[in-house]
């Protein structure tokens, strides 16, 4: 079922081949019709990641990056809707001569070329793919069909996992096998039978238990894995590794390991769990409060980001989420944010707790609290500075508000045309774009080179017909995108570190490849 880990297994599973020599590439299967994740309400669906090639996809993506320490691409990612699609527009090209198109075996052979194309790609040895939703549903019927019939094709090269929840019912405080021999059978009427589980649960999995599995489900005792819950999700791949889990999967294939380096990640995981020192980073937001549950997951690769930049300075990052909103509504309530060591204005859509963050920005700016704007952070870093310290009282963005005397914040011209057609999904500028850095400035001393790519999703730019009014008055323009001559980074001078990025850096940091200009951000709040 979702929510079990099935994103961080597979990303684990990749980074203990990786480390064992192989090359290894993850694809995210979503079984629902929308075509990708950038339309969708980030508090229902979590964040939206974006690759480099410009794909919004499902946050999953984002952790396979992490652990695999590897780029992924638009192949590497299928949802009902995806599939569909490419096979009607196929259809509509004539590339099937003809003859009739139907949902099997057409959609699953979509599926199956789909995944040799992504494998074909980085040329992996391994790749992974991880089916969404829970077996015997109807949804995934049409992904798992694939995955039975790419096992008939291939029978020597595929292998199943099931990852399976084992409930310890608190009234009896016994783990329960019984839902996973159960979806065991289900797995089986569709065709599949499971080489391994993965045992997810708060508890490891006992002796006895792993006997009964083993016997009731068809597994061999040594291929059901224990994974309990732990702290930090980095954890995970040591975890499964104690259980022997690589060395299976190889055998499995008939291969042997090439080498055998988790070392690295090994001491990131001794250190994290060696309790360091925190730091505290307050993130202004208002995609996590839903119903009576906080649900931190549109903001992840951004909370992971911190990690990261606070693991290379040896320190654990303790965050905080402050609501936008409430600063609008109690100005006062801004003295709270001297108890932190940085503030975080991530990105963000439409007018809601805009002023909330303007008024949050303009306290770490005149305080010298050191500030990381993201997208939305630094459009409204801009309008701060142009309202508070240019003086156009009236500064905004057309996102907001289509008529004001100064749009400092505009629209692209092509965006423009889109928006007017309705043409939301996927239309965005998206993906890697150059940009090149101005010398002596933070950004250019964080990267420690002149020119870096990163990834973009959004609408609107810095209106370049106010770029001198900012300049003038101390606002620096750090980075440059050569090509359309865009505004990327903005700092303020004499600022301890205040930095904004149009792009999203977050979506580029590593466990152990923390983002620059993070990573700077935390030395600053440190300090
Ligand atoms: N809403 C803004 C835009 O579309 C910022 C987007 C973001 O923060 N990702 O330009």
């Amino acid at each position: 079922m979702s929510g079990i880990g099935k994103g961080i297994a597979t990303a684990s599973i990749g980074r203990i081949l990786k480390s064992k020599g192989f090359k290894v590439t993850a694809i995210k299967i979503d079984p629902y019709i929308n075509v990708d994740a950038g339309t969708m309400n980030p508090v229902e669906h979590g964040e939206v990641f974006v690759t480099d090639d410009g794909i919004e996809c499902d946050q999953d993506v984002g952790n396979y990056e992490r652990f695999l320490d590897e780029n992924i691409y638009t192949d590497n990612y299928m949802t009902t809707g995806r599939v569909y699609q490419a096979v009607i527009n196929r259809e509509r090209n004539l590339e099937y001569q003809g003859r009739c198109v139907e949902v099997v075996p057409d959609i699953p052979n979509e599926v199956i070329d789909t995944i040799k194309r992504a494998g074909k790609k980085v040329k992996a040895d391994f790749v992974l793919i991880e089916i969404g939703g829970t077996v015997g549903e109807y949804q995934n019927m049409l992904f798992l069909e694939a995955a039975r019939m790419l096992k008939l094709q291939h029978p020597k090269d595929v292998l199943f996992i099931l990852v399976s929840y084992f409930p310890v019912p608190t009234i009896i405080g016994e783990m329960k096998t019984k839902p996973t021999q159960y979806a065991v059978r289900t797995l089986n009427s569709a065709g599949i039978q499971p080489d391994m589980i993965l045992a997810r649960s708060v508890l490891p999995l006992d002796e006895p238990r792993k006997r009964k599995v083993s016997n009731f489900c068809n597994v061999e005792k040594e291929d059901i894995i224990s994974a309990p819950d732990v702290k930090s999700v980095y954890e995970v791949p040591i975890n499964f590794e104690k259980e022997n889990i690589g060395n299976r999967i190889l055998k499995k294939f008939g291969l042997k390991p090439k080498q055998s380096n988790l070392k690295e990640w090994d001491d990131l995981v001794k250190m994290i769990n060696d309790s360091p020192k925190p730091v505290e980073i307050g993130i202004v937001g208002k995609y996590f409060e839903t119903g009576s549950f906080t649900l931190l997951d549109s903001y992840i690769s951004v909370i992971e980001a911190v990690k990261h930049a606070a693991f290379a300075h040896n320190r654990k990052a303790k965050i905080t989420w402050l609501s936008a909103e409430k600063y609008e509504k109690n100005p006062d309530e801004l003295k709270e944010l001297d108890s932190f060591a940085g503030i975080i204005v991530p990105g963000g859509f439409g007018n809601r707790g805009i002023e909330g963050k303007i008024k949050v920005i303009e306290y770490c700016r005149k305080n010298k609290k050191p500030f990381l704007g993201l997208c939305l952070g630094l459009q409204l870093s801009v309008i701060e500075f142009a309202r508070n310290v240019c003086g156009y009282k009236d500064a905004t963005s057309a996102e907001f508000k289509q008529k004001s005397k100064n749009i400092i914040i505009d629209v692209m011209p092509e965006q423009k045309v889109l928006l007017k057609e309705k043409k939301y999904g996927g239309t965005m500028r998206l993906g890697a774009y150059d940009c090149n850095l101005t010398e002596g400035t933070i950004s250019s001393r964080a990267y420690g080179k002149k020119q870096i790519s990163e990834r973009h999703r959004h609408r609107y730019e810095v209106n370049n017909d106010y770029r001198e009014a900012l300049e003038k008055k101390g606002m620096l323009i750090a980075g440059l995108n050569p090509e359309k001559d865009l505004v990327e980074i903005i700092e303020v001078k004499g600022h301890p570190f205040f930095v904004a990025s149009q792009f999203h850096p977050e979506f580029k940091s590593r466990p152990l490849n923390p983002h620059p200009l993070f990573r700077e951000f935390i030395k600053a709040a440190i300090k």
